[in-house]
């Protein structure tokens, strides 16, 4: 469907509540009717979109006449963020799922993925991450915050254009098509306390000022892709106090606004690491010793006492949940209903992307929860449709850790959305209001996610992406690369 032919459309309101600029009716480049679409405040009727030639989204008007604009081919959906992605983990899906200690744990899970990420070069980065982007808008993701912490060539040693593998992954969002917010990851020690890294780890190690600088280079790069910049500080145990409170500084001299995401609280054993280093737990010394705020996206903090879950939803933190990933790896659980009692902000991410499918990781979070408590239809929100307060909540907080306008439909957001399927078996003939929780608990066997855009742009068609055969082909080449070598 091409609209960027289609002549602007009169709607009621234009106005970008941001600038107040009421747009000329020449800036709309494209629009899309729909007779049902997912709103911030819910369900609406006969929905016109109208978006500029930028992607933004001028208008969303309930309750409109269709004119000329096209027709959306089912209900539409906001897209969702992708809050937290290793992309090379990709190739390493399914490759770790056989007992080869007594115990396995995430640790043991680690040592392989770390010769895995030893063998990673420029070109299969590339490779693997337009693959995965591919499925990723495939499954309902519109774009994707990329926690990228491998940095130099596999002797460790810095490459020639200090940024080449970030450069890589803005190319394969580019090549794909979905929007991205790069996190460059600042890794330091291998322990609290400052431990010296190991020698697995050189390929992720940077000073402080050489993180500052690759910042400072990016910065132009991921403008002129409409993308976003952030700092990942890995986790405490892998940056010491000093550099954290230096890095957090010098990441806000640059964009004041910019995100920051940390891995902080995922394993039990580096809670106990961290007690024994500072006498507190991870979530209690971060929220003391630097300055969380709505910028921050605490992934996975999973293991949080009652006062760590009041004090981090209180910052205006996110929590970065990546629910299958968590599964694979023997995480534990997050206790959604505690952080929401707190009114906490919350998304989800696909991480190690041993699952790609923003429906699955909601159906996962529902699940560990209902295993838990014994209950069902935990995370029901002011919508009771479990799959749409799902759907709607983690759009939200996706939307906030990534730093980028992506919020859902609505007026000065990105024209990030899906279009679900009426005729798939799994919602046909079921009222809209349900039609979200179909294709979260319903639809497995076969996605009911018909076609999807991004900023305006069609990327995905009848369940394919213009992309799919040519990107699987080079994903398998890759990941036969990094095997077998
Ligand atoms: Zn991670």
């Amino acid at each position: 469907m091409n609209a960027s032919a289609i002549p602007a459309i009169d709607a009621t309101d234009t106005t970008d509540a941001a600038t107040g600029r009421r747009p000329h009716a020449a800036d709309c480049a494209g629009a899309l009717f729909a007779e049902h679409a997912l709103l911030p405040g819910g369900w609406a009727r006969d929905v016109l979109l109208r978006w500029d030639g930028a992607g933004t989204l001028l208008s969303v008007q309930p309750h409109a006449l269709p004119g000329t604009a096209p027709r959306a081919p089912g209900p539409l959906v906001p897209g969702m963020p992708n809050l937290h992605s290793h992309a090379f983990q990709r190739a390493f899906a399914g490759l770790t799922e056989y007992r080869a200690e007594a115990r396995d744990s995430f640790w043991s899970w680690r040592d392989l993925m770390y010769r895995f990420a030893g063998r990673i070069t420029p070109g299969t980065l590339q490779a693997i991450a337009t693959w995965l982007y591919v499925e990723m808008l495939e499954a309902g993701y519109t774009s994707v915050c990329e926690f990228h912490y491998v940095h130099h060539d596999a002797d460790g040693r810095p490459y020639a254009d200090d940024a080449e593998l970030s450069l890589a992954l803005l190319r394969a969002a580019r090549q794909a098509g979905i929007g991205i917010t790069l996190l460059p990851v600042l890794y330091q020690s291998s322990g609290f306390g400052g431990q010296p890294p190991r020698a697995d780890q050189a390929r992720f190690i940077r000073s402080t000022a050489s993180m500052l600088a690759l910042l400072q280079r990016l910065l132009p790069e991921v403008r002129a892709q409409g993308a976003a910049l952030g700092l990942a500080p890995h986790s405490l145990r892998a940056v010491p106090a000093d550099s954290l409170r230096e890095a957090v500084e010098g990441l806000a001299a640059l964009d004041a606004r910019a995100p920051i995401h940390i891995h902080i609280a995922e394993q039990t054993q580096e809670v106990d690491d961290c007690l024994a280093w500072s006498g507190q737990r991870p979530v209690q010394w971060l929220l003391e010793h630097a300055p969380v705020d709505a910028r921050w996206c605490l992934v996975h903090a999973t293991h949080m006492t009652p006062a760590e879950y009041a004090g981090a939803a209180r910052s205006g933190a996110v929590a970065g949940i990546c629910p299958t990933t968590e599964a694979n790896l023997g995480d534990g659980i997050f206790d959604m209903p505690r952080w929401l009692s707190h009114g906490g902000a919350w998304g989800v991410g696909s991480d190690s992307h041993a699952c790609v499918n923003a429906a699955e990781e909601l159906l996962m979070l529902e699940y560990s929860q209902r295993l838990s408590l014994r209950q069902r239809n935990v995370l029901a929100g002011p919508d009771p449709q479990v799959g749409t307060a799902l759907w709607s909540a983690a759009v939200r907080g996706g939307a906030q850790a990534s730093g980028r306008p992506v919020g859902g439909l609505a007026a000065g957001q990105q024209a990030d959305f899906l279009a679900l399927d009426p005729a798939h078996l799994a919602l046909a003939g079921l009222p809209v209001q349900a039609m979200l929780s179909a294709h979260v608990f319903g639809s497995h066997r076969s996605s009911a996610l018909h076609s999807l855009w991004v900023g305006g742009t069609q990327r995905v068609a009848a369940g394919r992406h213009a992309l799919r055969d040519d990107a699987a082909q080079a994903f398998v080449a890759a990941r036969s690369a990094l095997i077998t070598s």
